[in-house]
């Protein structure tokens, strides 16, 4: 299987070179050139299998021959170890046909860790069988960057630096990117929103006399190995819920489409999903966008779902290159006209596409701090505000199939949001306990290209 990108004018690569790669050199983002199906037969096989062996037959098919049998076994193994409970991504009822698929029981809260520990523990893998060393540099809109750390902190192979907008995620969040001391760790708060740090790493790939100097690679959500780890999890769920025999629906908290677009491979791989619901904040681009086929970026609101303020939604590229039927310089002129005019109207037939493979709704501020008090009220359950947003969607969207709401961070996360909705701070789990004891480690910088590189090639040279 070749990985090629959704602009068309870079070379194709292998999984591991495109994992290892991040973006594609042209800006574009990597695709694999088929998607390996699963048949009935081997889906319904997958009922009562561990996590672990679930996603090693997922992932199989698109990891390609670098890695034998055992060797991905092993990848898979000790990226789940650290995960506090053991199905990894258990269900829980909320309501008479409504799930929450509990996404935040790995080693920072979040499920950035599924796909984090995944690329770490593959990153390692690849890097000591070839002798080489990378520089990791990642954007964070909260989540991300601490997962990105725990993942590769202390590990020989890479350096790794977290730019996260200054000023604008949670102080458990922040002290979850600054409070480590492994000497390859290095956080920077930028003096800007997501979308610039964003930005800002998007630039750091296309200046290629910097990338190749420092061996720059990217473990955003835009690559491609994050991607494949988050498919696997809509085949436990919906294997759980009686799948293949019957579909099941998904409710999504979406920002740059990570997560929403593995369950749409997983569709196309197969797996029998009904609606795949993006919900999104007050941030809603991509809500919009399917209403009336407008993809315009506005200001991003701050909103306390923070890890939602998006309005670049990266991986809205790879459904947009599906949508379009892979004609990449369709998606190529899209992406030109985004950066220069800020947005772009849908072809009339590619918007009918993305309405096939996805519905969506939007949570304003109110919505989602009335769902998380109403849920406390009805059940006691304390929802993160991420998850409040899905399943305030999830209920305007539920049908015959149950649905699955993927709860995406664990309330203790954003404690002054849940505080406020339902009266009661939500305790960080005991191994956490000294957060807010442990010294902060983090360096401010500016919203500059050069500055910021300048900075790492410093670093990386001690
Ligand atoms: C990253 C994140 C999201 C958004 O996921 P995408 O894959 O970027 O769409 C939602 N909720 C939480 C808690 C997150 O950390």
């Amino acid at each position: 299987m070749q990985y090629i990108s959704t602009r068309g004018k870079a070379p194709g690569l292998t999984f591991e070179e495109a994992t290892l790669a991040g973006l594609a050199r042209d800006g574009g983002l990597y695709i694999p050139d088929t998607i390996p199906g699963m048949e009935t037969a081997e889906i319904a096989a997958l009922a009562g299998q561990s996590y672990e062996e679930v996603a090693f037959r997922v992932m199989r098919p698109f990891v390609g021959n670098g890695f034998t049998d055992d060797g991905f076994r092993g990848i898979v193994a000790r990226a789940y170890s650290d995960f506090r409970h053991d199905a990894r991504a258990p269900l829980t009822q909320i309501g008479p046909n409504h799930f929450l698929l509990e996404l935040f029981h790995g080693p920072t809260l979040a499920f950035k860790d599924f796909a984090m520990r995944f690329i770490g523990q593959l990153f390692q893998a690849v890097l000591e069988r070839r002798g080489e060393r990378v520089t990791i540099v990642g954007a964070t809109s909260g989540d991300t960057g601490s997962a990105a750390i725990d993942a590769f902190r202390g590990l020989a192979a890479a350096d790794v630096f977290i730019l996260f907008p200054h000023g604008r995620i949670s102080e458990v969040q922040r002290r979850q990117i600054t409070v480590h001391t492994e000497r390859n760790v290095h956080a920077l708060a930028l003096h800007g929103d997501f979308d610039d740090c964003q930005a800002r790493v998007k630039d750091m790939f296309n200046d290629f006399g910097f990338r190749d100097g420092v061996r720059l690679a990217a473990v955003n959500s835009i690559n491609w190995g994050r991607i494949l780890a988050q498919v696997v999890y809509y085949f436990t769920s919906a294997v759980a819920l009686g799948a293949p025999h019957r579909a099941v629906d998904f409710t999504v908290p979406t920002g740059n489409f990570g997560d929403i677009f593995a369950g749409w491979i997983a569709r196309r791989m197969g797996l029998p999903i009904g609606r795949l619901v993006i919900a999104t904040n007050q941030n809603d681009i991509l809500h919009r966008t399917l209403v009336n086929g407008n993809h315009a970026r506005l200001e991003v609101r701050p909103s306390v779902s923070p890890s939602m303020d998006i309005q670049v939604s990266s991986n809205f590229e790879r459904a947009l290159y599906f949508a379009y039927g892979g004609n990449s310089s369709a998606v190529a002129r899209d992406m030109e006209a985004l950066t220069a005019d800020g947005g772009f109207t849908v072809s009339q037939g590619a918007l009918e596409a993305l309405r096939e493979m996805f519905s969506s709704g939007r949570a304003d501020e109110a919505e989602t701090v009335r769902t998380i008090a109403a849920r406390y009220r009805a059940t006691g359950e304390i929802l993160c505000p991420h998850t409040a947003v899905g399943v305030k969607v999830a209920e305007e969207c539920l049908g015959p199939n149950p649905m699955v709401t993927l709860a995406t961070a664990h309330p203790a996360k954003f404690p002054d949001t849940v505080e406020s909705a339902v009266g009661v701070r939500p305790a960080l789990p005991p191994h956490m306990a000294d957060l807010y004891s442990r010294p902060e480690r983090v360096t401010d910088v500016p919203n500059d290209l050069g500055v910021v590189e300048e900075l790492i090639r410093r670093r990386i040279a001690k």
